[in-house]
C-alpha cells in the first residue's frame, strides 16, 4: 500500500469518531495509541479530571534530548445546523477531495503523521520523534494547555516543534493570542430620581469600557519593532454591552463582553494589571461607599497564547530551506502553537488542507495536498531528529 493509501484509509477510521468536542475522545486517543505503541513507540496518555477526554503523548526513538513535535487536535466542530451533502462521520471521497468533519481541521495531518510513523525505523532516529494529539481545541485549547502543564519541567523535551493546523503547507511563524472575557458589574436598584442612592452598574461598565479603549490606543505604542502582525500591535475589541431594566430604574446590573488580541505575552500581562488596579483603586471604591455588596467580576471565557515570531526557530529555517519558500508568515487563527512554544519549543504551524474549509459543511482536504504533507515530512523527520 502507498503511503498516501495508508493516510487515506487512517483517516477513514478517525473520521468515523465522532469526536465533537462536547463529547469524550478517549476511543480516538487509544486508536492512536495503539498504533504508535505497535510501531515501537512509548506512549503516555494524559486525561481530565471525568477520565471521557485525553490527549496522547509519544516518543518514537531514544530517550535522549532534543528531537522533534508532531502534533495536532483530536476534537472537531459540530456540524449541527450545516448543510452536509454527505454523513460528516464518513470519509467520501469525489474528484481527488476526502470529505468529512475534521478532514482538514485536523485529523488529516493526524493520519499522515501515523503513516509517515510507519516509515520510520526508531534505530535510525539519533533525536527523538514526539507526537503529541490532544482533545479540545475547539473550545480554549484545554487538552494542550493540560498536557503542556504535564510536561513542564521536564528534562527531556523536544527541541522542534511543527503544529499541523491547515495552512496549505505554508510556514506560519506566529498568530496573536486571543482573550475572550466577560465583566460582569453588579450595583444597587433604585429610582431613577435619585441616582445617588444607587450603584448603577451601567455607568460603572461604561467607565470600564472607556478605561479598555484608553488602552486600545496606549497598546499601539507598545507594538515591538518590526511586528510581522496585521495590524501589529495588540488589539482590544468592545464586543457587547448590556444592562438595565428600565428608563427610570437605576441599573443594577451590567455586562460587558470584550477581547484582546495579544502581539505579545507581555501586553496582556499589562492590560490585566491596570483593569484590576483601575477596578480595585476607583470603581470598586466609588460603588462600595453606597452598596458595600457592589461587584466587578471577569470571567476568562477562553485564553488562546499567541505563537510570537522568534528569531531563533530552527524549525521555522528547515522548513522553509525544504519548501523553498522566501519567508514564513503569519495567520490571523489561534491554534495551540503558543502552549508548545512556552515550554521552550522552536515552533511552527505548517500543515495540509485550507482554513477556508474548516468548520463548514462538506469540509474537505485534497489527497494533493495530504501528498504534500507527507513528502515533506519524508525530508524533515531526517533533518530535525539529527544530533545538533
Ligand atoms: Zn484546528
Amino acid at each position: 500500500m502507498s503511503r498516501l493509501d495508508e493516510t487515506r484509509a487512517i483517516l477513514r477510521d478517525l473520521i468515523a469518531f465522532p469526536t465533537v468536542s462536547a463529547d469524550p475522545n478517549v476511543e480516538i486517543t487509544v486508536y492512536l495509541a495503539d498504533r504508535l505503541s505497535a510501531l515501537g513507540a512509548h506512549v503516555e496518555l494524559v486525561t481530565d479530571r471525568t477520565g471521557h477526554k485525553a490527549s496522547l503523548f509519544a516518543r518514537l526513538g531514544p530517550e535522549v534530548a532534543g528531537g522533534l513535535l508532531l502534533s495536532g487536535h483530536t476534537d472537531v466542530v459540530p456540524v449541527t445546523d450545516q448543510a452536509w451533502s454527505s454523513d460528516p462521520f464518513t470519509l467520501r471521497e469525489e474528484d481527488g477531495l476526502l470529505y468529512g468533519r475534521g478532514t482538514c481541521d485536523m485529523k488529516g495531518f493526524v493520519a499522515a503523521c501515523l503513516a509517515h510513523a510507519g516509515s520510520v525505523d526508531p534505530d535510525d532516529l539519533e533525536t527523538p520523534l514526539y507526537f503529541a494529539f490532544t482533545y479540545d481545541e475547539e473550545v480554549g485549547c484545554l487538552g494542550a494547555r493540560q498536557l503542556v502543564d504535564h510536561l513542564k519541567g521536564r528534562a527531556l523535551l523536544p527541541r522542534l516543534a511543527v503544529i499541523g493546523e491547515p495552512t496549505e503547507m505554508r510556514v506560519i511563524e506566529g498568530h496573536k493570542g486571543c482573550c475572550e472575557y466577560t465583566t460582569v458589574f453588579s450595583g444597587l436598584e433604585g429610582h431613577g430620581s435619585a441616582p445617588d442612592l444607587g450603584v448603577n452598574a451601567i455607568e460603572f461598565a461604561t467607565r470600564y469600557a472607556a478605561k479598555l479603549l484608553e488602552l486600545r490606543e496606549e497598546l499601539k505604542a507598545r507594538a515591538p519593532t518590526s511586528c510581522p502582525f496585521d495590524p501589529p500591535w495588540t488589539t482590544i475589541n468592545l464586543g457587547r454591552l448590556s444592562g438595565g431594566t428600565v428608563h427610570n430604574i437605576i441599573a443594577n446590573h451590567a455586562e460587558l463582553d470584550w477581547e484582546m488580541r495579544p502581539v505579545q505575552v507581555e501586553d496582556e500581562a499589562y492590560v490585566k494589571a491596570t483593569l484590576t488596579s483601575f477596578a480595585e483603586t476607583e470603581l470598586l471604591p466609588a460603588m462600595r461607599a453606597i452598596h458595600p455588596g457592589a461587584t466587578i467580576e471577569t470571567t476568562v471565557i477562553g485564553e488562546v497564547a499567541g505563537l510570537e515570531p522568534d528569531k531563533g526557530n530552527r524549525t521555522r529555517d528547515i522548513l522553509l530551506e525544504l519548501t523553498g519558500a522566501n519567508r514564513a508568515e503569519t495567520v490571523p487563527f489561534g491554534t495551540e502553537a503558543g502552549l508548545f512554544q512556552s515550554l521552550g519549543m522552536e515552533t511552527v504551524v505548517c500543515g495540509p488542507g485550507s482554513i477556508e474549509q474548516a468548520h463548514k459543511a462538506d469540509e474537505f482536504i485534497s489527497l494533493s495536498q495530504l501528498q504534500a504533507c507527507l513528502d515533506l515530512l519524508d525530508r524533515l523527520v531526517p533533518r530535525a531528529t539529527r544530533s545538533a
